[in-house]
């Protein structure tokens, strides 16, 4: 999705059809939408543009599932304690009913359901809007596998003629450090267990969110608690952590797959939140 004034895995869904211009169509090359596939070494054709008549409008009703990583760089974009910016801008939902949380953006409430930071001039978040945002329409589906979450008749860019690989178009929309930030955010699932007694298994729930999406909160547990103590972080680690979100992050994401304890972290969270 293109921004003001520059340019999911299946993380995107419920998308509106627009049917507002007819197509023209270079009859020799394959149409392209949601039954094409390909490779990373193979070229897809997109460019997205305010010409288009699509402009914004897959910015509306639909679901953008955010990491981490996008938390922490859309709540600092808006000048918002990540706890504040979850609170207003977000949805957490239970995949399933139970396992890890999982955060979207919550859409407004209006007739057209839009993103709350689509504007008419674009997204008013650009540099720091979302992964998802950014790999559209692309979708990984598997290893080396990838497709569009659209199709030509809503997403017109899918009908221009410039052409990229993945990984082109990976490095045009910034998203190459995403893995390496979150590196440690996929061991967590595997590594965290649930106990199978339900107020157990809500605080390890409670731990999972609070580490992963609400750093701000995270900080308040480490540093007004006997966290270091309790879980003998080293002064060098306490000192980096102390003011550096990404270290942060990333040291949230090791405990959570290696220190995490839960009677300890119970022990914790009660001296912090339960005062
Ligand atoms: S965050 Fe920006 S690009 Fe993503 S849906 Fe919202 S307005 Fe569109
Ligand atoms: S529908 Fe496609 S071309 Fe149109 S604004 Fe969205 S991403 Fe760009």
């Amino acid at each position: 999705m293109r921004g003001i004034t520059d340019p999911v895995r299946t993380r995107f869904s419920g998308v509106n059809q627009i049917t507002n211009r007819r197509l023209t169509i270079d009859d020799r090359r394959p149409i392209q939408g949601r039954h094409t596939e390909f490779t990373g070494e193979q070229k897809f054709r997109f460019l997205c543009h305010e010409k288009l008549a699509c402009f914004n409008r897959c910015c509306r009703d639909i679901n953008i599932f955010l990491s981490p990583y996008d938390v922490l760089r859309m709540s600092r974009k808006l000048g918002l304690q990540t706890g504040d910016f979850l609170d207003r801008y977000t949805t957490r939902l239970l995949p399933g009913g139970a396992g890890f949380p999982v955060v979207l953006i919550k859409m407004r409430e209006d007739a057209d359901l839009g993103c709350p930071f689509v504007t008419e001039g674009g997204c008013s978040i650009y540099d720091e809007r979302p992964w998802s945002c950014r790999m559209a329409p692309v979708e990984i589906r598997g290893e080396n596998k990838y497709g569009f979450a659209f199709d030509s008749n809503h997403c017109r860019g899918l009908l221009e003629d410039r052409e990229w690989t993945v990984a082109e178009w990976m490095k045009n929309q910034g998203i190459e450090g995403y893995a390496k930030l979150e590196k440690g955010f996929a061991p967590i699932q595997t590594r965290l267990r649930f106990t199978g007694l339900s107020s157990l298994d809500e605080h390890i729930r409670e731990m999972f969110f609070m580490v992963c999406y609400d750093l701000d909160r995270f900080r308040r547990y480490v540093f007004e608690s006997s966290f270091l103590r309790t879980f003998a972080v080293s002064d060098e680690t306490a000192g980096s952590i102390k003011h550096d979100d990404l270290a942060l992050l990333q040291y949230g994401f090791k405990w959570l797959a290696g220190d995490f304890d839960l009677r300890k972290s119970m022990t914790v969270r009660d001296e912090v939140f339960n005062k």
